[in-house]
């Protein structure tokens, strides 16, 4: 779970929609724990399953549902960043 979100968290921060929102290793972090406390964990012991939460959270509703939670983090973190600028 932690590397989908991981993943998509850098995407987002690499779109055009989000140039202004700082990209600092700590807000990054920030936003990929900020939205794990919003999405179930999704524990994968073994290759197979992890195949299959790959599989699942490949889905178009899943990556739209998941998109909708980073976004929220994101913007709670941008928001009150945990740094001094
Ligand atoms: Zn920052």
């Amino acid at each position: 779970m932690e590397e989908i979100v991981e993943v998509l968290v850098d995407t987002l921060l690499a779109g055009p929609e989000y140039q202004t929102f700082c990209k600092c290793k700590k807000c990054r972090n920030d936003v990929v724990a900020l939205s794990l406390n919003n999405i179930p964990p999704q524990y994968a012991t073994t290759q197979q399953n992890r195949e299959r939460v790959y599989e699942l959270y490949s889905k178009p509703d899943m990556r739209k549902w998941l998109n909708k939670r980073i976004i929220s983090a994101l913007h709670v973190v941008n928001k009150y960043p945990k740094h001094n600028i």
